[in-house]
């Protein structure tokens, strides 16, 4: 794709739970090639956006695409097979499984790992050590997951993401909770991987890693975006200052 062509993109998308509406008719659209955030005051949408457009979630309405091409509501494999990886606040690894083990099972079900052919494996076993290595965890891969600092799990959940060469990632809270050391290691990652033609779609609620990391900001209010731009435009939006501070 070429940058600034159209990546992802929603049209009224709405979901309520109960009587809440947690997405009311959002209309986004994110570009190609560019380093995008998600921010909102809590109970915004976010998380429930994310969760409509890897199909996670059916929306009561509206539509998605990626690069032009409908994808409302396929299941989440099929989403992931187009080109657009996630990551999870929670971060999802198997704690008792190593960590390459971890990156081999990303790739498919763990009851087809031990029927994986030689030569397969091999190459998988290979990529699993190039992204290990490019997260600056490779010396751990025969560790046990939950033997890893937080930090760590989410770089070791980001090498699972790009096991499957994802085009369009989508990172939820990646610094949540992880140190500062390895703030930077992850911020220092995306821009790596930007730089290599991948596409970024985050929410995180560290501000200052917000501004320095995006390059376009969408801003999420009651479930709908209510301004957009640059970091140095949001920084002084009235409409996000009073998003923020419940005005
Ligand atoms: P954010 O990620 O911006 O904090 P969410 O998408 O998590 O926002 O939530 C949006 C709204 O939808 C909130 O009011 C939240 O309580 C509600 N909500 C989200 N998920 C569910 C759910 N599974 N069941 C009920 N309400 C939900």
């Amino acid at each position: 794709a070429d940058e600034g062509e159209q990546s992802l993109a929603t049209v009224g998308l709405t979901k309520a739970f109960g009587g809440v509406a947690a997405l009311d008719g959002a209309t986004v659209s994110f570009r190609h090639g560019r380093v995008n955030a998600l921010i909102g005051p809590n109970g915004s949408g976010k998380t429930t956006f994310f969760n409509c457009v890897t199909g996670m979630i059916r929306p009561d309405a509206g539509r998605t695409t990626y690069r032009g091409r409908d994808i409302t509501a396929r299941p989440p494999h099929r989403i992931a097979r187009a080109g657009i990886g996630r990551s999870f606040q929670l971060c999802r690894v198997f704690p008792r499984m190593t960590v390459l083990d971890n990156l081999l099972v990303a790739v498919r079900p763990q009851n087809l790992l031990a029927q994986l052919a030689g030569a397969r494996k091999r190459e998988e076993t290979e990529r699993a050590r190039y992204w290990l290595t490019r997260m600056g965890i490779d010396h751990l891969e025969r560790a046990e997951a939950r033997n890893l600092s937080w930090g760590q799990q989410k770089l070791l959940e980001l090498a699972g993401v790009l096991m499957s060469e994802p085009e369009l990632i989508l990172l939820d809270e990646p610094a949540g909770g992880v140190n500062p050391a390895l703030i930077d290691r992850i911020c220092d990652l995306v821009r790596e991987l930007n730089a290599e033609g991948r596409t970024f779609l985050i929410v995180e609620h560290n501000m200052d890693l917000v501004m320095s990391l995006s390059d376009h900001i969408v801003v999420f209010d009651r479930g709908r975006p209510i301004a957009e731009g640059p970091p140095s435009a949001i920084q002084s939006d009235e409409r996000v200052l009073e998003a923020y501070l419940g005005v």
